[in-house]
């Protein structure tokens, strides 16, 4: 019952896009909700960037049209963008589970239940299963934090320290964590400290864009070079 307001919701920004006149999510073209070039612009080119121990992979940089096609989804009710952005977290997804030695649970970050009752979807949740992944809620958020857009790399991290809580069941699972933009990589380091607080084993993270450094705030500039990850 809990979830009914929220899919009669969803269901009206659907109807409610699909009555609006459609523009390229990448580009803003008219007529089209994504164009040619910006399909192309959304191939995948899997990437990773170890963040302390944790290698995370991407399938975009989260730049021009990706970036744009992000935030459509994100911040504009585009649901339909999700299936455009399916192969990057797959193609990351299935660089993140190579070499893994036994079977991994997609795990995606929980999304807050504010960004919840502003949406009505989970956007990670949501690319994965237009991906033809099943993932397993198995993280809950715990208490408020604050938007993470206007903070810095130290600020993030601790704004979301100990906000997440793994469900019951996690314990001795291998799992891999899906989120849609990675940016200091604050967010996936609380997610793996719940999951492992609880039993289970990250052995790495898969997005659909990773943020390139030098938006993020750190000082460094011309700093876009990854370790290796392999
Ligand atoms: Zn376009």
């Amino acid at each position: 019952m809990d979830d009914l307001p929220r899919a009669m919701r969803a269901a009206c920004a659907q109807a409610l896009a699909l009555l609006l006149p459609v523009a390229c999510a990448g580009c803003g073209l008219h007529g089209v909700a994504l164009c040619d070039p910006c399909r192309v612009a959304l191939r995948p080119a899997p990437r990773c960037r170890d963040l302390g121990g944790l290698i995370a992979w991407s399938g975009l940089v989260f730049d021009g049209q990706a970036a744009r096609a992000l935030r459509a989804l994100k911040e504009r009710g585009r649901t339909d963008v999700a299936r455009a952005l399916a192969p990057a977290l797959r193609e990351s997804l299935r660089a993140a589970v190579a070499g893994a030695r036994r079977p991994v649970v997609v795990v995606p970050v929980p999304t807050s239940p504010a960004a919840m009752r502003r949406r009505g979807y989970r956007v990670p949740d949501l690319v994965a299963r237009r991906a033809g992944i099943r993932p397993a809620r198995l993280l809950a958020v715990t208490r408020v934090t604050g938007d993470q857009r206007a903070l810095g790399r130290g600020e993030r991290a601790s704004n979301v320290a100990g906000s997440m809580r793994a469900r019951a069941g996690a314990s001795g699972l291998a799992v891999v964590l899906v989120d849609d933009v990675l940016t200091t990589g604050a967010t996936l380091a609380e997610a793996r400290r719940a999951l492992e607080a609880a039993g289970a084993r990250v052995v790495a993270a898969a997005v659909v864009a990773d943020t390139p450094l030098r938006h993020i705030g750190t000082g460094r500039t011309g700093s876009d070079e990854r370790p290796s990850c392999a």
